[in-house]
């Protein structure tokens, strides 16, 4: 394949320019992901280096050389930049410019001014600098899990890599730095074409990571109740349904619980809404402390709460409700300096058949939780066998239900 350098020099200047344009008109759209607006920049700024280098023998060498290489160095630190700043850490306004500025002194240097090797080496190392910390940025940000994030740290790896050996692997071939022969030469035909093809992946990449990101938090904002951050009503039905389709192929025993705050309102009505805010968010705690990681737990109304314990024989069920219930109860007896004494009821029911009904389970907890309430609050009551088959009523489950001085604790 031949390719001309000039040719390859031209295209790459019009796509880095194209790329730059598109990245910030991305941003336009949602400047939720600042990122995005120092990528586009970068990339324009990259353009303009390449046109001041395509000016060489036509234009002083300090503006196709020097200043040309001190503006590629600076689209490579605000790629950087970008990647700070997409995760969250600041601007580095001195680190953002060492490069170029540790350049334009390189050059003012008598001992390098003819050292062209040497010259080379230091603009791949800057290069090299600045790409590595970018892949080091997206790889200290990976506990997001953007799947976008694994080809940005690689090609980014892989483009630093190939700068820094750009020096050995030249001199390993007949090269000289001639004007005519340097822009005919194999190495710079390979590099530039390489540093195109990077240039358009790591813009989509980019381009990528930020859609991802934004989809990624309209997801959870969808799933997650902001109050408390455990799943919402909806998100904790969708996981119990998947739950449910997996115990189809190995059933396990499960229990499902409904939990209501008791006299909650009175709560807000006494000590005001903000207490019964924080009284929510430490019955969460409590709870979520009670149960496995792998238990599901949502907030599925105001004071209401559901969770399905997988795998959980009954006696181990109605432990884990007496746990919830009696740490909530010592740990909310005073909230903010408050006797608040707030206190949950809970309404279980186990189910050891192979199929895990989660609207019927719910509906069973629901019974049980009633008579939770007429019995008096702060108790746990299981639904019987009978009222689980369908065939109970408010009797079965006073008869199986255990409050917490009696029958539960017993078992
Ligand atoms: P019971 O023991 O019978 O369950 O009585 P209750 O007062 O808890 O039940 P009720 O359903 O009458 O009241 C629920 C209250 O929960 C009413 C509502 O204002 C309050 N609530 C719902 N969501 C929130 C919330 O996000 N924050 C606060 N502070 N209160 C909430
Ligand atoms: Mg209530
Ligand atoms: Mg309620």
């Amino acid at each position: 394949m031949n390719l001309d350098v000039n040719t390859l020099f031209q295209v790459t200047v019009y796509v880095e320019a194209i790329l730059g344009l598109l990245l910030l008109f991305a941003w336009a759209q949602n400047m939720a992901v600042r990122a995005v607006a120092w990528w586009g920049f970068a990339h324009l700024i990259r353009a303009s280096s390449i046109v001041l280098f395509g000016l060489y023998g036509s234009a002083p060498d300090i503006v196709t050389i020097d200043l040309a290489n001190a503006l590629l160095f600076t689209a490579f630190a605000v790629t950087w930049t970008g990647a700070r700043v997409f995760d969250g850490r600041p601007v580095e306004p001195v680190y953002l410019v060492t490069g170029a500025v540790l350049w334009l002194l390189v050059c003012r240097l008598p001992v390098l001014t003819g050292a062209v090797e040497a010259r080379a080496l230091i603009a791949s190392a800057i290069i090299t600098s600045y790409t590595w910390l970018t892949a080091w940025e997206f790889w200290r940000g990976r506990k997001e899990q953007l799947v976008s994030r694994w080809p940005a740290v690689f090609m980014l790896f892989a483009h630093g890599a190939l700068f820094l050996l750009r020096t050995p692997l030249v001199a390993l071939l007949p090269f000289s730095m001639t004007t005519d022969k340097m822009f005919n030469s194999v190495w710079m035909t390979v590099l530039s074409f390489e540093a195109l093809l990077f240039t358009i992946s790591i813009a989509f990449i980019l381009l990528a990571m930020a859609k991802e990101r934004t989809e990624l938090r309209h997801r959870t904002a969808a799933m997650i109740d902001p109050l408390t951050g455990i799943a919402n009503r909806r998100a904790f039905l969708e996981d119990a349904a998947d739950l449910a389709k997996r115990h189809g192929s190995d059933p396990r025993p499960a229990a499902v619980m409904l939990i209501d705050l008791d006299h909650f309102k009175s709560i807000n009505d006494r000590f005001g809404h903000a207490v019964g805010d924080r009284v929510l968010k430490i019955f969460t705690a409590a709870a979520s402390e009670s149960m496995r990681s792998s238990d599901l737990f949502g907030r599925i109304g105001g004071e209401e709460f559901a969770a399905v314990l997988h795998d959980t024989r009954s006696g181990e069920a109605i432990a884990i409700a007496q746990r919830i219930r009696e740490t909530f109860a010592y740990v909310a007896c005073e909230v903010d300096g408050r006797p608040v004494a707030a206190t949950v009821s809970i309404g279980l029911v186990h189910c050891d058949g192979p199929v895990l009904d989660i609207a019927e389970l719910l509906s069973q907890a629901d019974q049980a939780l009633y008579f939770a309430k007429e019995n008096g609050r702060n108790r746990v009551e299981v639904a019987s066998l009978d009222l689980v088959l369908g065939h109970g009523g408010a009797e079965a489950a006073t008869e199986a239900g255990a409050s917490p001085n009696a029958r539960t604790a017993a078992a």
